[in-house]
């Protein structure tokens, strides 16, 4: 079923055994990775093999946590389709535009992929009470898979994020505090109370699993090619595991052999009100810096800090990828022009990749022959509220 080798630190390289409960590094505090017996995998498994099976993310098993098949939260999660986005594409005169529609997971966005497999995961290991900070969208996904799984889930929410999400995570049985400040603020909360309460911090890159779930876009793009990759990749960019886990999927693939074209450029798209990763792409740094007073209408984006910084930098200059801000009226322009050119309601973060891909284009940096996939990471029907003062309902 899995072929998990060990974990190991991102950044100290100690290495810990992968059947226990681990959430940060125990020597130095950054992000565990998970390892994989790789030359095992390509003895017992063929790209091949992996055609027949269900159209879910649990269709590379070999390559995720699980080892139990009864231990699968499964809602249907992953295997996205890959849209290739002729109307929009004839609008921008480009002809090998992609749009990969994560907007069609379970809970409307893509942290299903990462709390399918995280929640997996730790249910088989014993836990039975998650907590997450989030904007929204992560609490939705760890509330949809806790009730599934019989787990009591802990969800803590800035006070001003849209009723939607908050709706979401109540309908589904789990306890949701709104809690006065920032998202830096739930963490801080949330953290104490699991601590006190013990329960399982699922916060992203705080424990190991969520990573490996959102790097199964990286197998799919390969999959759904053909088994080859695209030039360049555009990637809303909050905490960042999509970038990072779809570099590791990469690798992994190079090292079983499944691919041999070359890998894409990573590109970051974030707010210009909250760009901590360009800003520091762009000076040369290895960490970033924390923005002060973060704010935009692209909630997932609003990230003044991640722990997993390093990596995301690391990822953009290992594929020779760029990082990006577009401002809020970017986004609202590119939200209404994906969906009346290309019939996808997309969600602000995905929007945000159409406004990088314009200024990308406009300097020369993306060629007319290129192919590029951009990522539409939600459903836009989470996000009506945006609408409600042009269409005064
Ligand atoms: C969380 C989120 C992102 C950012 O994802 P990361 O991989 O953590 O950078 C982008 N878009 C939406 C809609 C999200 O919910």
């Amino acid at each position: 079923m899995s072929f998990v080798h060990y974990l190991e630190c991102s950044n100290c390289g100690n290495k810990l055994e992968p059947d226990r409960l681990w959430n940060l590094c125990t020597i130095c505090g950054k992000p565990l990775i998970v390892l994989y017996d790789l030359k095992k995998i390509r003895r017992s498994v063929k790209q091949g093999d992996i055609t027949g099976r269900k159209p879910n993310l649990w269709r590379y098993h070999e390559l995720l946590p699980v080892q139990n098949p009864n231990n699968i939260l499964c809602l249907g999660e992953g295997f996205t389709p890959l849209i290739h986005a002729t109307g929009l594409g004839k609008a921008l005169r480009f002809a090998n535009l992609f749009i990969k529609d994560e907007g069609q997971n379970p809970t409307g966005s893509i942290k299903a992929r990462g709390l399918a497999v995280a929640v997996s995961r730790a249910r088989e290991l014993g836990v039975k009470e998650v907590s997450i900070p989030s904007r929204g969208n992560a609490a939705g996904a760890m509330s949809a898979y806790a009730a599934f799984g019989g787990l009591k889930a802990f969800v803590y929410m800035p006070r001003d994020v849209p009723k939607t999400f908050v709706v979401e995570c109540i309908a589904m049985g789990a306890e949701v505090q709104l809690v006065n400040g920032s998202i830096n603020n739930c963490e801080q909360k949330a953290a104490q109370d699991a601590r006190q309460f013990r329960r399982f911090d699922m916060s992203t890159f705080k424990e190991p699993y969520r990573v490996e779930g959102k790097k199964t876009m990286g197998y799919e793009l390969a999959e759904q090619m053909g088994w080859k990759l695209p030039d360049v990749i555009i990637y809303p960019t909050g905490e960042g595991t999509g970038l990072v886990g779809m570099w590791k999927a990469f690798e992994e693939l190079q090292n079983l052999g499944w691919i041999k074209s070359k890998l894409p450029r990573m590109v970051a798209v974030q707010s210009g009100r909250c760009a901590p990763i360009v800003k520091a792409f762009n000076q040369g740094k290895e960490f970033a810096d924390p923005w002060p007073e973060a704010q935009t209408i692209a909630h997932g984006l609003c990230v003044p800090g991640t722990i997993g910084d390093f990596l995301v930098l690391h990822t953009l200059r290992e594929s020779r990828g760029t990082a990006v801000a577009v401002s809020d009226k970017e986004i609202m322009k590119a939200i209404k022009q994906v969906s009346d050119t290309q019939g996808i309601f997309c969600c602000p973060e995905g929007a945000a990749t159409l406004a990088a891909f314009k200024n990308l284009r406009k300097q020369g940096w993306i060629e007319d022959n290129e192919t590029v996939v951009l990522f539409n990471t939600a459903t836009g029907l989470k996000y009506i509220h945006l609408w409600a003062k042009d269409l005064r309902f």
